[in-house]
């Protein structure tokens, strides 16, 4: 697959198609259309690996019904929010670009990418119906989450999600609704964006072409490329490169050489699914529903049952059942990728990650080898009434999360974001994949005004901002801003066609 024209000495070179790549390039191409730009995808479709509809969650996370955005309390005996508030704000960045990109003709039918789907949490016993009441509390205090509902009554929860209660015992139970969610499918998404892009002047992509190397000489970065049909290598000069290769990003950034990139090294954490295709099934529960995270299980692991809509087809998605595995990428990696990442830089780190991380490590180990009925037991702590013969395992995407030298304290598995860039603004790469996808325009916007700051300070820059992200430069936090928030956020759920 690729576009009718190859950019030779672009401007940008994006390497992968997934949301990250794909953004960038949709949202640089808006804000100076005489950017000429050229991507790279290793693969044969576009946007297969984490960004791919099935091997994500497709969560719009907005801080609505992740409970581990909002682990700890504070102070005052009460359950801190603050995470939560600062993502809803960054996803209601994503909100507005995409809102924007279906008004401005760049992508055709959100419902492509887009549905509503009520964000759930859901608790059992005593200690966590305490946690989520003061998540209620605090949440609901603040604007963003005025519409927040809460309950114990068993009645109301199997209004909003009979399946949970199905079977149940008499424990304590509790639920929170958020009744403005999403279920996005990113990889239909990152591919809309990027067929976009392949179609303007002095843009193109292609697939099956590899990113093998990357050097800086006489102020450019001399991209080199394979091409996988024929086994041709060439190479490609840019001013700016984006390393936006999902799991593949890393053994480029450790080729580039940037001072940067010294020390860092990658984590990756394989994912299986379960999903049901059963109709009877799908018909009875409508929403995102998440718990809370069992035992040793990484912050990203908390158990959820999802709605799911990819391709105009409804399914039920329970996990996630993580996995350990030592290659980076599903379709094109290799079980050598976490060996061959080793460096000096970073071997210190990665050997105390191990020490430091064993039940983690012992836990993915666990967690993959386990039989169908043990994660049919995990799906019965929250469904019940479970039956197997309903539900059959899928293969997840894979997360590479970074890792790094921290205050001298090496061996930390980070499970946030990581944008890296280089002292002289020509090259950022992307590590590590939470809250990902959701907040991919936000990363992108952190991109821009380091790197493309220029384009932002005329006054035709700062207004084709505007347009795309009209509230980038403002902080919708602030009490005062309730307003202008929900203004926004409803002309973009219009356009998306999330409320009527
Ligand atoms: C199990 C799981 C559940 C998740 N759930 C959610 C969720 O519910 N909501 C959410 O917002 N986020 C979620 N995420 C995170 C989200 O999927 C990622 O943050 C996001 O998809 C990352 O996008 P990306 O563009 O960086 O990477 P990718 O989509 O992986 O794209 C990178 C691309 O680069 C290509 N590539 C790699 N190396 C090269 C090379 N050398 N040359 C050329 N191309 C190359 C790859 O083939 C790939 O297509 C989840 C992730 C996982 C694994």
């Amino acid at each position: 697959m690729q576009s009718q024209t190859h950019i030779e000495n672009p401007d940008v070179v994006l390497i992968g198609s997934g949301i990250m790549s794909a953004t960038l390039g949709a949202v640089l191409k808006n804000l100076d259309p005489n950017l000429r730009l050229q991507l790279y995808e290793v693969a044969e479709s576009l946007a297969p690996e984490a960004s791919n509809g099935w091997h994500n969650a497709g969560t719009g996370h907005a801080g609505l019904c992740e409970l581990s955005y909002t682990p700890n309390y504070g102070p005052d005996g009460e359950v801190d929010v603050r995470k939560a508030i600062q993502i809803f704000q960054q996803f209601e960045h994503s909100l507005q670009f995409w809102g924007y990109a279906v008004r401005s003709g760049m992508i055709g039918n959100p419902k492509d990418f887009i549905n509503p789907v009520p964000h759930l949490s859901f608790v059992y016993g005593q200690k966590q119906v305490d946690f989520l009441r003061s998540r209620h509390r605090q949440l609901s205090r603040h604007h963003f989450f005025s519409e927040m509902e809460y309950t114990e009554d068993r009645n109301r929860i199997r209004e909003w999600a009979p399946l949970i209660l199905e079977g149940r015992n008499n424990e304590p139970v509790a639920m929170t609704k958020m009744p403005h969610g999403s279920d996005v499918n990113f990889g239909a998404l990152a591919a809309k964006l990027v067929e976009w892009l392949g179609k303007q002047e002095g843009c193109g992509f292609a697939t099956l072409h590899r990113v093998t190397d990357l050097t800086k000489s006489n102020g450019r970065w001399k991209v080199q490329v394979r091409k996988l049909n024929t086994g041709d290598t060439f190479t490609n000069p840019a001013k700016f490169v984006f390393i936006g290769a999902g799991g593949g990003s890393l053994p480029l950034l450790q080729k580039s050489g940037i001072a940067e990139s010294k020390g860092f090294g990658g984590f990756p954490i394989g994912g299986q699914w379960l999903i049901s295709e059963n109709p009877e099934l799908i018909e009875q529960h409508n929403a995102k529903v998440y718990g809370m995270s069992p035992g040793a299980a990484p912050t990203m692991a908390v158990p959820h049952l999802d709605t799911r809509i990819i391709d105009g087809k409804k399914a039920l998605l329970f996990g996630p059942y993580a996995a350990w595995t030592t290659k980076f990428l599903h379709e094109k990696g290799s079980m050598f990728d976490l060996p061959g990442s080793i460096r000096l830089d970073n071997i210190a780190s990665l050997i105390k990650v191990g020490l430091h991380n064993i039940p983690l490590v012992r836990y993915l180990i666990q967690q993959g080898t386990q039989s169908m009925e043990t994660r049919m037991g995990e799906l019965r702590n929250f469904y019940p009434a479970a039956k197997t013969s309903d539900w059959k395992l899928i293969d997840a995407g894979i997360r590479v999360q970074a890792i790094k030298k921290e205050d001298g304290d090496a061996g930390i598995v980070h499970f946030g974001t990581e944008v890296i860039t280089d002292a002289d603004r020509s090259l950022s790469a992307l590590l590590g994949a939470s809250p990902g996808a959701s907040v991919s325009t936000n990363i992108i916007l952190e991109i821009v005004q380091k790197c493309f700051a220029d384009r932002l300070q005329t006054e035709e820059g700062h207004q084709r901002m505007k347009s795309m992200i009209p509230t980038y430069d403002e902080d919708l936090i602030k009490p005062e801003m309730a307003e202008r928030q929900a203004a926004v956020a409803r002309e973009a759920m219009q356009a998306l066609q999330l409320v009527e």
